[in-house]
């Protein structure tokens, strides 16, 4: 995925060369899938010769409830998180479109399903990352046949690397049959996500996506994109159960995360979504998406903050100063 291996790493402390930022084969995280990670996007503004991260203190405050539902301590603050994240962006001298990928793990070496008591380790590495996922015609998708993990068994709401199987098992066997991705039912049957991403439909003019209490991730972008479609785009959005069949049925599908940022979605196990294309509110909501992500919109600013410009003063804003999360 990344084109260039990056230059630096913060890595147990510090900022240290990449080829550094080591761990050894008999890391518990590697054996149980006990660790949790991050994924935040950097926007290079060309017009201010700046990158912009967006939302850190959000992304952030989902990675210490991550590392929490682990029972990790790791000993840093949110304002501390974003500002090793800054710095090192700074080391990396990135000017241009960026992903940032911090990551919690039990370090303790050796055998042994635990998670209290051990070490736990903290890395962040940063590269170049422009569009993930081109489909100019929109995505093909299949409901997967796996069930989503639940709350009860690795909850879904944490960035937690164990449960990543769960999606990769949905993902792999979706691209053999030749689909684009999966979208993953709850144990109830019900449409929690797409298998990396979080998933809005529209329906008789009203947006819906399943609340965070169904079996998905509590994405950014999904949170970022409910407040913009009403704001923006005065469109009603409704957290709801959402059937399978609504799928089939709905005029508009899109999925939506830092990596895919939005994809409109045009069919579903060869059903045609609506016209079978990609939607008028779709292609709407990634045009204003962009405006929010690129700084272009000034309502949004407070999700921004700028890593070569007086990084650590923004990042320290506290939530309540960004709109309001859902
Ligand atoms: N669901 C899952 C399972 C994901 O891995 C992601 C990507 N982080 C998302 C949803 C979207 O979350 P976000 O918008 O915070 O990137």
């Amino acid at each position: 995925m990344t084109k260039h291996a990056p230059r630096h790493a913060y890595f147990e402390g510090r900022i240290v060369p990449y080829a550094d930022a080591k761990i050894s084969v008999l890391t518990q995280a590697l054996h149980y899938g006990t660790a949790c990670f991050g994924g935040l996007r950097g926007y290079w503004s060309e017009a201010e010769s700046e990158l912009y991260l967006f939302r850190p203190q959000d992304h952030y405050k989902r990675f210490l409830n991550s590392a929490k539902l682990l029972c990790m301590e790791l000993g840093l603050s949110r304002e501390e998180l974003v500002g090793h994240t800054l710095a090192l962006l700074r080391a990396e001298e990135l000017r241009e479109d960026c992903y940032i990928r911090p990551l919690a793990y039990k370090a303790e070496e050796g055998i042994g399903v635990q998670l209290r008591g051990g070490r736990d380790g903290l890395a962040i590495v940063a590269f170049p990352f422009s569009r993930f996922i081109e489909k100019p015609d929109g995505a093909h998708l299949t409901v997967s046949s796996w069930t989503r993990v639940g709350d009860n068994m690795i909850p879904p709401r944490g960035k937690i690397a164990g449960s990543y199987v769960n999606s990769a098992l949905m993902r792999a066997d979706a691209q053999a049959a030749g689909f684009d991705d999966a979208i993953a039912l709850d144990h109830l049957g019900q449409v929690a996500e797409a298998s990396v991403a979080n998933l809005f439909i529209l329906r008789d003019g009203i947006v819906a996506t399943p609340p965070t209490t169904g079996s998905n991730l509590e994405g950014i972008t999904r949170s970022s994109l409910i407040t913009v479609i009403e704001a923006e785009l005065d469109t009603e959005v409704v957290e709801r159960p959402i059937d399978r069949t609504e799928l089939y049925l709905a005029d508009e599908i899109w999925i939506c995360g830092t990596g895919v940022e939005i994809l409109p979605v045009t069919r579903i196990d060869h059903r045609p979504i609506g016209e079978g294309q990609i939607g008028p509110l779709a292609e709407r909501v990634r045009t204003v998406f962009q405006d929010v992500v690129r700084g272009r919109n000034a309502r949004y600013r407070s999700w921004l903050a700028p890593v070569y410009r007086s990084g650590a003063q923004v990042a320290a804003k506290p939530e309540r100063e960004s709109a309001r999360p859902r």
